[in-house]
């Protein structure tokens, strides 16, 4: 018979770390909660007929959040053999008011006490014989990282499968237990009976997915409740406060019966996180330190290498070399044409911007993992929340900065439902790794390689993110509470050379993955739209661009963007193909720019491009490609986390109008600064202005609690 064993735990606790120690699988590991949304599963080395499995992340088995859900119905529904829950051994309390749950449930269970390098590294002593007594199941330190206690903890689980744990009975107050066995007594008895306990709990914290799986009557449910409501009383509280508290007070007396703590001295990280996590030094911080990331990855070092890919390798070595074989081969004209001016100058442009690229993940990798990018997310959740914001939004947008597609699905880890599609219409607004090589582009070619031009896009992001937020809140539509965001600040690590390594080309490599897929194609598409066009009568080669179908599509649409200093069709086109995948803006400039005397020089699609567009303009054309409506695949994202149409139409329409307003405001008020120019635009650029600081500003709508748990209107 072939055995389950199901890793169970806190966010953050290492179960990633372990279930790939056990399985040799590569899953990602993040330190930071909600990284493992959907269970995964996997077999134990050496054992084929040993299933691992990796459970979300939760705090507890309520049915709050998605992740307890997924972790509970799993754990109650399939019933693994064995749980092997991992506590994280620096943060007992917390972790083992999971425990106690699990326990509760009645499954064998071994306790996997982790991280106990640390443990040993700050001098506490646990005494794991005492933890296994109260806890009435076996209990052994690991550490997952460092692999030891692992085949110890692999062999307990194997022995433990079908031996259910002795069971957490009679410890807390007599009032509680008093109703507990009531409840049991009146509606549990047909349970088995290792599970009594648990479904006695659920029933008296009044869970009515737990009371409608039993399928109890209302007659069953109406006695059940003068119990709690007879213990409420008793108590002087509510059920699920009463439940907690007992339930903290039980563990904190079993932490300190079994963890002899040595004298805490602040650790180099406690000092470090003094400074960082400061009030005024925060924010500066966090600026400097995302400012000094893209300029290490996209000016100094990455612009040398990028500067050298561009105008030698594709600007002309690979051109020169391409055209000696298509020469060569005597290829038909056309076709030569599709390949230098469409293929070469399309994908190469994309192509030509992968050492930055590399050099950005490799940068954010190390801010990610030596544990910086968690205080980020615990600094913006203090200045979020000042405005009615979570921090909680923050994961998404992070695991954002490298794609759109997992930051969006990130924002299941948020319960509230209105805070998770907020979440949702605004994560794009990062600049994503395919929204680099356009942000390096114009740097490049209008802005003469500023340093500030990177940094500037990603702030704009975060901006945007902000004032949409706020706007945002203030709604009917998305009026709520900030969710609570609980995280453990994890100790700075350094970061480890090998991880980084595999993360880096991971992201980095599918990236290249994608010029030599779809960007192949759109830019093949692109060559043969701008090359062909109705000439005297019929379908044709034209001679000019300006006479192809491409302009003719981007001629159609222009005056959409003309109020915003860029109704060319050129850009027109570009920012379209965009909406197949951000690079091919580039490649679009790069075929639509590329062609005629490449040869020369290679910086001669940058230096048409930068003839062709004002500072301003260029500006207006990145902020609005930055913050539009994403991707395509990054829209079918949005569509599937949102499960309604209405949503996905809100929320693209809602980026895409805010990209317009925002691209407007900076281009029409820029051109009344700079050159005085004064038009209606003008007018109308400022009346939105007006219009976007009095939606900040205004009163917005509250949600009252009181009357939601009267259960009347919830809205008021
Ligand atoms: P999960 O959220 O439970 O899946 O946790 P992960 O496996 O993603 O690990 C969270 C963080 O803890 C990562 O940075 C790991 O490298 C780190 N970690 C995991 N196990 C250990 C351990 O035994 N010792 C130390 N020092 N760090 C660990
Ligand atoms: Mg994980």
């Amino acid at each position: 018979m072939s055995i389950r064993i199901a890793l169970a735990g806190n966010p953050n606790c290492g179960k990633t770390t372990l279930f790939n120690a056990l399985t040799g699988s590569r899953q990602t590991v993040g330190n930071w909660p909600g990284v493992t949304v959907e269970k995964k599963e996997g077999h134990l080395r050496g054992y084929p007929d040993v299933e691992v499995v990796d459970l979300p992340g939760i705090y507890s088995l309520s049915p709050y959040s998605p992740e307890e859900v997924v972790a509970r119905t799993y754990l109650v529904e399939e019933k693994p053999e064995v749980i092997l829950n991992i506590v994280d051994g620096t943060n007992l309390e917390r972790n083992l008011y999971l425990t106690t749950q699990l326990i509760e449930l009645g499954l064998p269970t071994v306790v996997a006490i982790n991280m106990l390098d640390l443990l040993q590294k700050s001098g506490d002593v646990l005494d794991t014989g005492t933890l296994s007594a109260k806890l009435g199941c076996p209990v052994v330190a690991i550490s997952a990282l460092e692999k030891t206690g692992i085949d110890e903890a692999v062999g307990l689980a194997l022995q433990t499968s079908g031996v259910p744990p002795k069971g957490l009975r009679h410890h807390y107050s007599g009032a509680l237990e008093h109703a507990l066995a009531h409840i049991e007594e009146a509606v549990l008895h047909d349970e088995p009976e290792n599970i009594q306990h648990w479904y006695a709990i659920r029933l008296f914290e009044r869970d009515s997915k737990i009371a409608e799986k039993l399928g109890l009557t209302s007659e069953q449910v109406d006695h059940i409740e003068k119990d709690i409501v007879a213990c409420e009383e008793e108590l002087d509280n509510d059920s699920e406060s009463i439940m907690s508290f007992e339930r903290y007070e039980w563990v904190g007396r079993l932490v300190s019966s079994s963890l002899h703590a040595a004298p805490r001295q602040l650790s180099i990280s406690d000092k470090i996180d003094q400074i960082v996590t400061n009030r005024f030094l925060a924010l500066p911080i966090f600026i400097l330190v995302i400012t000094g990331v893209y300029y290490l990855a996209m000016h100094s070092l990455g612009a040398f290498i990028t500067d050298w890919v561009n105008d030698v390798f594709f600007g002309k070595m690979v051109p020169d070399a391409v055209s000696g074989w298509l020469e060569a081969l005597e290829v038909d004209e056309w076709l030569s044409n599709l390949i230098l001016d469409g293929i070469v100058a399309g994908v190469g442009a994309v192509l030509g911007f992968v050492p930055q690229i590399f050099l950005l993940f490799a940068m954010l990798g190390i801010v990610e993992s030596c544990g910086y990018m968690a205080r980020v997310a615990f600094i913006l959740d203090q200045v979020f929340h000042r405005i009615g914001l979570s921090g909680k939004s923050f994961i998404p947008i992070l695991i954002g900065t490298g794609c759109g597609v997992p930051g969006i699905m990130a924002s299941r880890t948020i319960e509230n439902e209105a805070d998770r599609r907020m979440t949702v219409i605004t994560t794009t607004f990062i600049p994503c790794s395919a929204k680099l090589p356009i942000i390096a582009m114009f740097a490049g070619a209008i802005f003469h390689e500023a340093w500030w031009v990177a940094p500037a896009a990603y702030f704009t992001g975060i901006a945007a993110i902000v004032i949409s937020g706020v706007i945002l809140k203030k709604t009917r539509l998305f009026a709520s509470d900030p969710a609570p965001f609980v995280m453990e600040l994890p100790p700075y690590r350094w970061p480890r050379a090998g991880a980084l390594f595999r993360s880096t080309w991971e992201r980095g490599f599918s990236f290249i993955k994608k010029a030599g897929t779809i960007i192949l194609l759109s830019t093949i598409l692109i060559w043969f739209v701008s090359s062909y066009g109705w000439s005297e009568g019929g379908l044709g080669m034209v001679e000019n661009m300006e006479d192809s179908l491409l302009a003719s599509v981007g001629n159609a649409v222009k005056y959409l963007f003309v109020p915003l200093g860029w109704g060319d069709w050129k850009a027109v086109v570009a920012t379209i193909t965009g909406l197949i995948a951000k690079e091919n803006l580039v490649g679009t400039f790069g075929v639509l720019y590329g062609v005629g005397e490449v040869e020369e020089t290679g910086k001669e699609i940058w230096a048409q491009l930068g003839a062709s567009y004002t500072g301003l303009s260029a500006w207006s054309i990145l902020v609005f490609n930055l913050l539009c409506a994403p991707c395509f695949a990054a829209m079918g994202a949005i569509r599937r986390e949102m499960e309604n149409w209405k949503w996905f139409l809100f929320a693209i329409g809602y980026q895409s109008v805010f990209a317009w307003c925002v691209a407007l405001c900076f281009y029409q008020l820029g051109m009344w600064v700079t050159a005085g120019v004064f038009g209606i635009w003008t007018a109308i650029a400022l009346a939105l202005v007006a219009l976007g600081v009095y939606m900040l500003f205004r009163k917005g709508y509250t949600v009252r609690i009181e009357n939601m748990v009267n259960g009347e209107n919830a809205v008021g």
